[in-house]
């Protein structure tokens, strides 16, 4: 008998998941719900979870849904910088308003979400991930902003103006800090640490903040955009990394994703969010380490976006149209004008960088 599902999904015909036992059946659902472009709005039901990998073309966007109707936002996607000095892939120039945060992100959220994230974290301050937090701040709205990655940035204050004018509350989550979006369900900060991560080269990326989420079954690991020395400062630290799910650092490049980080998390499915990219995102060699340790790789820039489902089993659905199905996909339509946020660059300082997060609280438990 023919298999229908797509080569993918066949991969992922039901096996043995060891370790995992007595949480969830032995079974890895995949359900390719290909040609919905509509994703359920209805809060996830109690003990589940899910994340959204947005196609937001090159660059990351996931929103994570908890039972009770609590939103995380974790990344927004936006224009990304190329190594040519003052250049910006695609399309000119450095702001916020970003075409993608303006065009995609903000407008999807607005249709999944009936009011505020109750968090919006950004992993760090590259556009790819940060550009589009502007617009989600002040089209979506939050009631949190979590900043990771080095302070100081412009992009990073130009976001800090438009959370103090809109009264939300920044905060630099550190490792240890623990939030309960719904009884049963966690979102940990694993990274970074106290002690910045030395890095001549890649010093924002290897701050990014890394989140694990849970509610009591599969795990999740978002880590942004972490390089070499960001993922061995985790190892170094002893970190519990093990997660079913990962989404792949820095659109699968292979200056991230070591063997013995991917040992350590042990990831059953792989996401990768990527788009057209001028830099060959995802390297081969980054899907063949992914490979090697048994994962499954999704990517949203074959898939589109992608909807899994964290139950008593790992569901996924790829929920979106891939390529051309919204404006991040086949080139980017004009950016909103500038002025529309009325966005000042802005020297001050995070609200409450030094205090310890409320809301989530800090250390165990
Ligand atoms: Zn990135």
């Amino acid at each position: 008998m023919i298999d229908p599902r797509p080569a993918y999904a066949r991969r992922l015909r039901p096996r043995g998941l060891p370790g995992l036992g007595r949480f969830w059946p032995a079974l890895l659902l995949v359900a390719a719900a290909w040609g919905a472009a509509r994703v359920a709005q209805a809060p996830p039901a109690p003990g589940t979870f899910e994340a959204l990998f947005l196609d937001v073309g090159h660059g990351d966007a996931i929103l994570l849904r908890f039972p009770g109707g609590r939103t995380l936002q974790v990344d927004t996607g936006g224009r990304a910088r190329v190594p040519e000095p003052g250049s910006y892939w695609p399309g000119l120039p450095p702001a916020i308003p970003d075409a993608v945060g303006e065009n995609v992100t903000a407008p999807v959220l607005r249709r999944l979400l009936g009011g505020p994230l109750d968090v919006l974290a950004v992993t760090h301050a590259d556009r790819d991930h940060a550009g589009g937090a502007g617009a989600v701040l002040e089209q979506v709205g939050a009631r949190q902003l979590w900043l990771g990655g080095v302070p100081g940035s412009r992009l990073e204050a130009d976001l800090i103006g438009v959370a103090r004018r809109r009264g939300v509350p920044v905060l630099r989550p550190r490792a240890g800090t623990r939030w309960v979006p719904s009884p049963g369900c966690e979102v940990e900060v694993l990274h970074p640490g106290d002690r910045p991560v030395q890095s001549q080269r890649a010093a924002e990326n290897n701050a990014s903040l890394v989140l694990r989420a849970h509610c009591g079954g599969p795990r999740l690991l978002l880590v942004g955009d972490l390089e070499r020395e960001g993922e061995q400062a985790l190892l170094a630290r002893g970190a519990d990394l093990r997660a079913d799910v990962l989404k792949v650092s820095h659109h699968g490049s292979r200056g991230a994703s070591h063997p013995a980080f991917l040992a350590a998390v042990r990831p059953r499915l792989a996401i990768v969010s990527a788009g057209p990219n001028p830099y060959g995102l995802p390297h081969v060699e980054a899907l063949a380490r992914l490979l090697r340790v048994g994962a499954v790789v999704l990517r949203t820039d074959e898939l589109g976006s992608i909807r899994v489902r964290f139950g008593r089993a790992i569901e996924v659905f790829p929920s979106l149209p891939a390529g051309g199905g919204h404006p991040a996909a086949g080139g980017l339509t004009s950016a909103a004008g500038a002025g529309t946020l009325g966005l000042k660059e802005s020297k001050d300082l995070v609200d409450n960088a030094s205090k310890p997060p409320q809301g989530p609280t800090a250390g165990g438990g």
